[in-house]
């Protein structure tokens, strides 16, 4: 019996997301989720939580000792610059995992942890670190650099990384398929519009820029962060508001975005309301669309020719009318989307254009567990 299956695990600030799948059909055998860690009413900790993920695919006759499972791969959020592709993890790679902590404070000790956890449950078998920013490293100079003093920059890892890696990968690939094309053949927009977001320009399969930054909190806006913002306003917040640095850190990570617009973070709820005629819910519903139009427009400038523009994740999949928007008036650049295929709900990868529209625009489900799985088994396979 040959080993062909490969667990997917996702270690959140507080939850633990699960998948299993099984790599000659690509089925999903299991799937699960462990949230509220350290939290009242949850697990302990990321121990006790990974340990729970073992005890649920035990129950159901898919346990960690299975012959059959191949390797495990985790999803890590910030590889720096040191992890360009994914990655077998050894000491060295944990340690260099480690180091970057301070680039995602948040993240990666809890991706850390999964690693570690599920190591000592199967020392035996690979595990393999799958990066967020890895898709982005081919971003050239010209776009990952801020125009700030090079010497601080370097020094403390000051640059453009983007994240959403794994979802801009699989999603470009899956456009090009969808054109009928090779990813080395098309130039594609791709919109991650989920609780967070990014958008990115990908040139014949090779990421050139992206929305996010050095951390997630640039670029589109999101469910509760700002997006692109002044920099000047945090120094005013502190000046002129008395705020500290973690409350403005909040702020804008955790109560801006959708939420600070409107109150709510759910695209469903902000479409609900503006039905009611809200205008807190149709304004932020405005500043989302006029930022994700402002993207198009400047990637399209990145690319100089744009294939498709190619919607992804809970609100790119499911919202006709943020789509319609962001695309709207777009006609000079060769964008039109057609409202009756817009319209249409449907969970495969879908074209969404008018027959006149010179640029396709397409709905692609994203599978950021799958991608993972892929690359995971692609290099314990050696
Ligand atoms: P995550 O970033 O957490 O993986 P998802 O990609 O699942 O998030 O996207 C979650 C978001 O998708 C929700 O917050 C919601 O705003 C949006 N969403 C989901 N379904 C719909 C829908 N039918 N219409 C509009 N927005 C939706």
């Amino acid at each position: 019996m040959s080993a062909t299956r490969v667990l997917v695990l996702n270690s959140g600030s507080s939850s633990v997301k699960y998948q299993l799948l099984e790599m000659t059909d690509h089925s999903r055998l299991a799937s699960g989720l462990v949230e509220r860690i350290g939290e009242e009413g949850g697990v302990a900790d990321h121990t006790a939580a990974l340990r729970q993920v073992a005890a649920e695919l035990e129950d159901r006759g898919l346990g960690l000792d299975s012959p059959e499972l191949a390797a495990v791969g985790h999803r890590v959020v910030h590889g720096g610059t040191s992890f360009t592709e994914p990655t077998l993890v050894t000491d060295a790679v944990l340690a260099e995992i480690e180091r970057l902590v301070p680039l995602a404070p948040l993240h990666n000790p809890a991706n850390i942890t999964g690693i570690k956890v599920a190591r000592d449950l199967r020392p035996d078998l690979p595990q393999v670190a799958v990066f967020d920013t890895a898709f982005h490293a081919t971003i050239p100079e010209a776009a990952a650099r801020y125009a700030i003093d090079t010497a601080t920059a370097d020094r403390y890892g000051i640059r453009r990384y983007g994240f959403h890696g794994t979802s801009h990968a699989y999603v470009s690939r899956a456009a090009a398929a969808l054109l009928g094309r090779a990813p080395a053949e098309v130039n594609v927009i791709v919109l991650h519009l989920g609780n967070g977001a990014s958008a990115s320009a990908v040139r014949g399969g090779v990421c050139v820029d992206t929305s996010m930054g050095m951390t997630p909190l640039e670029g589109l806006v999101m469910g509760t962060r700002s997006g692109d913002i002044d920099p000047a306003v945090v120094f005013h917040l502190a000046r002129v508001a008395g705020m500290d640095v973690d409350a403005i850190d909040t702020l804008l990570n955790k109560g801006s975005g959708l939420l600070g617009l409107s109150g709510d973070n759910d695209m469903r709820e902000i479409g609900r309301r503006m039905a009611e005629g809200d205008e807190r819910a149709r304004l932020a519903f405005d500043v989302y669309v006029h930022r994700l139009r402002r993207y198009v427009g400047a990637f399209t400038a990145v690319l100089g020719r744009v294939d498709a523009v190619v919607f992804t994740a809970g609100v790119g999949e499911n919202s006709a009318a943020v789509r319609a928007a962001a695309l709207s008036g777009l006609e000079g650049l060769g964008i039109e989307v057609d409202p009756v295929r817009n319209a249409v709900r449907g969970s495969a990868a879908r074209l969404i254009s008018a027959e006149s529209s010179r640029v396709s625009v397409a709905v692609v489900p994203t599978d950021e567990e799958l991608e993972i799985a892929r690359d995971t088994y692609a290099l314990a396979r050696g």
